[in-house]
């Protein structure tokens, strides 16, 4: 996992490099695809199944403004100036899985979008610091959604992280809120050697979402800018590893 992680984190760092206006979402993703296959590993993400079809055609979601995740690459989706993108990337390295993602700035962004992006970056890592032996799920769990709250933004209900390891998704799933009493997940104990995927997705406006006609990208009902940041971690006896991390 901790090789996957790498190549997965390689494949970020080539993004943030890259993703400046006038660059389109498939050129980001040819070159994801490139670094991951380079290493021998597989992109996590390409054909993907949802309900059991409808498979998912490239090794990247690339995920523009009002888009939340799950957008797909696309030659004539072009970056421009003031643009806020999400690109999530997963990959297999000899049977174990890494994934992450980043929300990049093209150019200059405005003050609310900037805050955007810090508060949910921060509950990210506001999260892992509560992912250690001895906690428990709901610490992670309310630890992202005060951070997110406090700066008066909303987190996503409808997405949410996930155990990882030989299969992308595993148990738990971990929403970024805690439901009502009854709707909670089970509070499982953290324990060293977990692994999991902490995914804050974090809007300006409404947490409402729905699902474009491509079946895949999720989009904010209102409208309104969304962000999102993603590790793949481990849980020790002491501080948590960053697994998707150079
Ligand atoms: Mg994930």
């Amino acid at each position: 996992m901790r090789q996957a992680g790498r190549i997965v984190a390689e494949v970020l760092a080539a993004m943030r490099e890259m993703a400046r206006p006038g660059v389109s979402t498939a050129e980001l993703n040819a070159v994801a695809e490139e670094i991951i296959t380079r290493h021998n590993a597989i992109p996590a993400f390409k054909g993907y199944p949802h309900n059991g079809k409808n498979e998912f055609p490239a090794s990247i979601c690339a995920s523009i403004n009002e888009e939340i995740v799950h957008g797909i690459p696309n030659p004539r989706r072009i970056l421009k100036e003031g643009d806020i993108i999400s690109i999530d990337v997963g990959a297999i390295h000899k049977g174990f899985y890494g994934d992450a993602a980043v929300t990049l700035t093209i150019g200059e962004v405005d003050e609310e979008t900037r805050r955007l992006l810090e508060v949910t970056e921060g509950a990210l890592m506001a999260g892992i610091a509560q992912a250690r032996q001895g906690n428990r799920l709901w610490n992670i769990i309310r630890a992202i959604q005060a951070y997110v709250e406090r700066a008066g933004f909303n987190v996503l209900r409808e997405y949410q992280g996930h155990g990882i390891g030989r299969k992308m998704h595993e148990e738990p799933g971990i929403p970024n809120f805690l439901g009502p009493r009854g709707q909670r997940p089970k509070n499982y104990p953290l324990v060293s050697g977990m692994t999991i995927a902490l995914e804050p997705m974090v809007v300006a406006g409404d947490w409402h979402t729905k699902v474009l006609g491509d079946g895949w990208t999720v989009v904010t009902a209102d409208g309104k800018r969304s962000a999102h940041f993603e590790h793949t971690i481990a849980i020790t006896n002491g501080e948590p590893e960053i697994l998707t991390r150079l």
